[in-house]
């Protein structure tokens, strides 16, 4: 079984993303709040992986976080979804992975709504929606 370091070699993910989706999806950067996509967007769809197509967020399930990044109170499928301990920048977080690829997404933290109270803090660039 190939492991997810296999799917695409780093010059292929350079071909493939642009310079600002390579550093936020294969090298952990954040883009600057309230510049991406989908912070503000509203349309019906399915959210998936920017490196590999799997559906990771519902708009059903997202949310307006106020914080200027696309927000969700789950994914569609947590099987999908990488959870990492991240200590960067002295803090404690968790960064969450698309579980096929290795693209980073953002991280999650336990102060988001229900059902769940949880917020998924999602680059825009790490996601391609698929509107209805
Ligand atoms: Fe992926």
């Amino acid at each position: 079984m190939m492991s997810k370091e296999d799917i695409k070699t780093d010059e292929e993910w350079k071909k493939e993303l642009n310079s600002d989706e390579y550093e936020v999806c294969r090298m952990k950067g954040t883009e600057r709040a309230f510049t991406g996509m989908y912070w503000d967007c509203k349309e019906k769809g399915v959210y998936k992986c920017r490196g590999c197509g799997i559906e990771l967020f519902s708009s059903d399930t997202k949310f307006d976080s106020g914080t200027g990044w696309p927000s969700f109170f789950k994914p569609e499928n947590d099987d999908f979804i990488e959870y990492i301990e991240d200590k960067s920048f002295g803090m404690v977080r968790v960064e969450v992975n698309c579980k096929k690829c290795g693209t980073h997404l953002g991280h999650v933290f336990d102060d988001g709504p229900n059902p769940t109270k949880l917020r998924y803090c999602i680059n825009s660039l790490s996601l391609k929606l698929d509107t209805d």
